[in-house]
């Protein structure tokens, strides 16, 4: 399976600038969690503008199910 990485970055709704590993989702994911954290776009645009992309954030912002899926701030 080849890797999508111009599909990817034309997707990818992050905004911090320059990161090398915009497209590599697989490196995005590896180093996140690494770090404790998760990929940018897992998290609304008005979060993702912020660069906290800790799990405690995360259960902040979706924790009480009001908040849209993860998987709109995709869309
Ligand atoms: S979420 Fe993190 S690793 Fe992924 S593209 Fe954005 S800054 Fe880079």
């Amino acid at each position: 399976m080849e890797c999508s990485i111009n599909a990817n970055k034309e997707g990818c709704i992050c905004t911090y600038e320059p990161c090398e590993r915009k497209g590599k989702c697989c490196d995005c994911i590896r180093y996140h969690k690494n770090l404790g954290e998760l990929p940018g776009c897992l998290f609304p645009p008005e979060v993702e503008r912020t660069y906290d992309r800790s799990f405690a954030k995360f259960v902040e912002v979706f924790g009480s199910g009001k908040q849209r899926g993860p998987g709109d701030a995709l869309r």
